[in-house]
């Protein structure tokens, strides 16, 4: 049996540090949006009882490493599966980019496992399950768009965002997520009206939720990799009604509506960048 899943990436519409907890986390309130570029997995049984993990990607690890790998670890253990499961990752949305393809790759395994083996796991059951992979997991199991708190695992759902175009590009850098935390301090941030910018989506109104976004570990990043604002200062000059950093970066998304200037600045940016997309909002 053959199972095929999308695993879509993820852009932050607001990304708000408020403060550091007693357990060392950030606390978090963020609203997430999934986009149309998606890594592709494909899950088929195994006769032998044991984990294949591959990719096109040789720089991606494929043992316990992969985020995909320790999914149908946790389900085999928890679940005593004694089949083997081979899943093959076609990955399209680039690693380490604020992007969030590794979680949303175990959402896709987790879900694509569920039903190879049958299990009925409902969606609580698999966050629970996600949550010991990766913090944007739950938010991935759900998809389209949301408010994000804590540090990234309680999920509610909202109305999708106002549809449009996306515009991404990810400068020749990586960037980990928790080099970035272990810098920003977050008595520093300015913070992000995240409130007023959930409450335009609810409304539908574009410009009222353009208005209203922001990122403030931009800030963090952009100290230490300037290209960041140089990619900003692009989008923004060739027409984007907004641009801003996803996640702790490096890729920065420049939002349109019109297709024409969603072009304009992805043509533009083709020729600095190697890695740009145009793609669509999720409905
Ligand atoms: P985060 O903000 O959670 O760090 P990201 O989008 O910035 O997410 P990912 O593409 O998820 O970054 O990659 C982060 C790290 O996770 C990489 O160093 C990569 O080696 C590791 N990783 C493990 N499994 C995967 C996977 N299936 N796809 C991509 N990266 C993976």
């Amino acid at each position: 049996m053959e199972i095929y899943e999308k695993a879509p990436a993820k852009i932050n519409l607001g990304l708000d540090v408020l403060y550091k907890r007693a357990d060392d986390y950030h606390e978090l309130k963020m609203v997430m949006a999934s986009v149309d570029l998606a890594d592709h997995l494909k899950i088929e049984s195994l006769p032998t009882d044991e984990i294949i993990v591959t990719s096109n990607k040789a720089f991606l690890p494929v043992d316990k490493r992969n985020n995909v790998y320790q999914a149908a670890e946790i389900l085999k253990k928890r679940y005593q599966i004694q089949k083997g499961v081979k899943i093959t990752i076609e990955k399209r949305i680039p690693v380490a980019a604020g992007l969030g393809g590794g979680s949303s790759d175990c959402a896709a395994a987790l879900r694509g496992l569920n039903r190879l083996w049958d299990l009925g796991l409902s969606m609580d059951e698999l966050i629970e399950i996600g949550m010991q992979v990766g913090t944007d997991v739950p938010f991935c199991l759900h998809g389209t768009t949301a408010k994000i708190s804590g540090k990234g695992e309680i999920v509610e759902p909202i109305v999708s965002m106002p549809q449009c175009w996306v515009v991404l590009v990810k400068p020749r850098i990586s960037v980990s997520t928790r080099k970035i935390f272990q810098i920003v301090d977050a008595t520093q941030l300015e913070h992000v009206p995240i409130d007023d910018l959930i409450a335009a989506i609810e409304a539908q109104d574009y410009q009222a939720m353009i208005a209203n976004m922001g990122n403030n570990l931009e800030s963090v990043t952009i100290q230490k990799y300037p290209v960041v604002q140089k990619m900003k200062d692009k989008m923004l000059k060739f027409g984007a009604d907004v641009a801003m950093m996803s996640g702790s970066g490096p890729t920065v998304f420049a939002l349109c509506q019109k297709y024409s200037r969603a072009q304009r600045i992805y043509n533009a940016l083709k020729g600095f960048c190697e890695e740009v997309y145009l793609v669509r909002t999720l409905p």
